[in-house]
């Protein structure tokens, strides 16, 4: 808690004030995400993460960073279980764009884990599992940072609605930006054709919201995009957005982890 506090102490020594935060989220909300990337550099950099999933949207904010040579740091949650497609794009993606990915790791891995909660422990309490590796994670990755970019859209989840480009985290002294917040489903995937952007296999293939492997199924024509994560269980969300957004997988049809 000590390390925490100072940290949060460290960012606020640095934070925007209320006053400054109105007049960027003016001027950005709604505009070019390059726009919203490049004041977040000159505000916030090398203190600054993007939190990508290698879903859709995540892919097209690595390509801006990429193409417009933005000095922002990347990183991914490696729970250890991503599927071999997902896997294969993290290392195209970092090729194409001459961007590194920083694997985000649990404290244990996956033997560690099964030695102290037993084998499987996403079947048996998959909101256990996603807090070990997903959830602690990203508090990891985030300590430190004082802003961070997610690619979280409005129209994905009712959670989502009321997102703004530029907005205070519920982490004190953390500054959250949504570049794409206002782009719908076609907008990203029209920039990702347009800019020849390589996307995750699995989508062509039923599966339009991608989370690990154990956890994420095909889904059928008509069905629910979501309905693919975490089949047949009540959970519906990693965790990680309770209001504060990494960037979940969402694919054509749409969904977020
Ligand atoms: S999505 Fe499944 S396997 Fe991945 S961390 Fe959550 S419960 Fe565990």
């Amino acid at each position: 808690m000590a390390d925490a506090a100072a940290r949060a102490r460290s960012r606020d020594s640095d934070a925007p004030t209320d006053d400054e935060l109105a007049g960027a989220a003016a001027l950005l909300e709604g505009g070019d995400p390059v726009a919203a990337l490049e004041w977040a550099v000159a505000r916030f950099a090398p203190h600054l993460t993007l939190a990508c999933s290698f879903g859709p949207e995540d892919l097209v904010l690595v390509e801006l960073i990429g193409r417009h040579r933005l000095p922002i740091e990347i990183f991914t949650l490696d729970t250890g279980l991503f599927f071999p497609e997902t896997v294969a794009l993290w290392r195209e993606v970092e090729a194409r764009y001459g961007v590194k990915v920083r694997a985000v790791r649990p404290a244990q891995d996956l033997a560690a884990q099964a030695d102290a909660h037993g084998p499987e422990l996403w079947r048996r309490a998959p909101d256990r599992c996603c807090h070990l590796r997903k959830v602690a994670p990203l508090e990891a990755a985030l300590a430190g940072k004082r802003a961070w970019i997610t690619g979280i859209r409005r129209d994905q989840t009712p959670d989502r609605a009321t997102a703004r480009t530029v907005e205070r985290d519920r982490r004190p002294g953390l500054i959250k930006l949504n570049p794409l917040v206002h782009w719908s489903h076609d907008d990203v995937w029209a920039h990702l054709y347009l800019h020849d952007v390589p996307t995750n296999p699995l989508h062509q293939r039923g599966y339009p919201s991608i989370g690990c492997a154990p956890c994420t199924s095909p889904v059928a024509a008509g069905e629910d995009p979501r309905t693919g994560r975490w089949r047949g269980s009540v959970k519906t969300e990693c965790g990680l957005h309770v209001v504060a957004d990494p960037g979940a997988t969402p694919g054509p049809g749409g969904g977020a982890a």
